[in-house]
């Protein structure tokens, strides 16, 4: 569904990725782990197309995203996209979040975007919140509203970049809960993540970066015994 072939990126003098390889399949869920500053949001921006790259090729779904703007709109509606920081819309409340995208990128109906925004946040267990603002909502109930969010697009891919970092300890488990449900039902998944409960659980692969390259790509079995 998704290949990393060998993209460099750099800010002015300063090589981010070095010839970065990752190959996600269908169904697939990924965790990425390695030092802070190591580039895994890099590379996660770089997919998303918020970065350009130097060198290599993205191919999603087997079309070469990173050369033809033209395909642009795909990454836009089939990749989403889930930040550290929530990044919801404050004067909207959560149901219009999620109404959002498909109503003004897919042109849909508002009733139906409605229905779709319920079902939604009936699936990360916040339908009696729908009406709630951001502030009036914790950071873990922000986090899976920006996750249906993300689903209202019904995306192929989903891209995690730290998503419970900012969320105190309590309410870690309540958005991981909700990654490994979807991942379990086969929404393909890449999430750079610290949580290592979570990698153990969900991930199919395990990638270890460093200094911005790729040292290690292992099934989960084989990293968390130790092979
Ligand atoms: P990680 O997600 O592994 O913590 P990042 O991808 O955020 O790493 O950052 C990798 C390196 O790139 C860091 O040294 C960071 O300071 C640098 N960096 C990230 N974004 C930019 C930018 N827009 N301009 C310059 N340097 C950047
Ligand atoms: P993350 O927590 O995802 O690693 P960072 O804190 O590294 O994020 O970066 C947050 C934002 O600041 C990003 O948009 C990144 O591109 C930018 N950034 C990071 N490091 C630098 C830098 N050295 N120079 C300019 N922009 C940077």
């Amino acid at each position: 569904m998704l290949r990393i072939s060998g993209i460099d990126k750099s800010y002015g003098d300063t090589q981010i990725l070095k010839r970065c390889s990752i190959e996600v399949a269908p169904k697939e869920t990924i965790v990425i782990i390695g030092p802070s500053g190591s580039g895994k949001s890099t590379l996660l921006r770089c997919v998303n197309l918020l970065e350009t790259i130097d060198a290599g090729k993205i191919l999603f779904e087997g079309r070469d995203v990173t050369r033809e703007r033209r395909h642009e709109h795909l990454v836009r509606q089939q990749i989403g996209m889930v930040f550290q920081n929530f990044e919801l819309f404050s004067h909207l409340s959560a149901v219009e979040n999620i109404m959002l995208a498909p109503v003004t990128v897919l042109g849909m109906s508002r009733h139906d975007a409605h229905d779709l925004a319920l079902g939604l946040l009936d699936k990360v267990r916040l339908r009696n919140r729908a009406e709630a603002f951001p502030d009036e909502l914790s950071g873990g109930q922000q986090q899976r509203v920006a996750i249906a969010r993300a689903l209202a697009m019904k995306p192929k891919l989903m891209l995690y970049d730290e998503p419970t970092s900012a969320l105190d300890p309590e309410m870690i488990s309540e958005v991981l809960d909700v990654m490994t449900d979807l991942s379990a039902e086969g929404m393909t998944s890449v999430v750079v993540t610290h949580e290592m409960g979570f990698a153990r659980r969900a991930a199919d692969k395990i990638v270890f970066m460093d200094a911005g390259e790729v040292i290690v790509t292992a099934s989960s079995e084989q990293f968390f015994s130790g092979v």
